[in-house]
């Protein structure tokens, strides 16, 4: 099973999350604006899609 997630060290924070906006289970969370999203693991397939969307290499792929 693979592990994704968003490495909150290496995420700007961007306005709009690319990754947020191209998953397509959803899988991406954000409660505020001003928050970093996050990866909801039980709405991830781990299809590993993720991992080429984020300019700044926030979203990891495991496994
Ligand atoms: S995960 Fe990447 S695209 Fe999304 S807000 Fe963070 S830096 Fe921006
Ligand atoms: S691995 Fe696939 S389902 Fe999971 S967050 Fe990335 S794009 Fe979405």
């Amino acid at each position: 099973m693979r592990t994704v997630y968003i490495d909150p060290k290496l995420c700007a924070n961007c306005l709009s999350c690319r990754v947020q906006e191209e998953c397509s289970k959803y899988a991406v969370i954000r409660e505020e604006p001003s928050d970093k999203p996050w990866i909801d693991s039980y709405k991830c397939s781990g299809c590993g899609d993720c991992a080429g969307m984020c300019e700044y290499h926030a979203a990891v792929v495991e496994g």
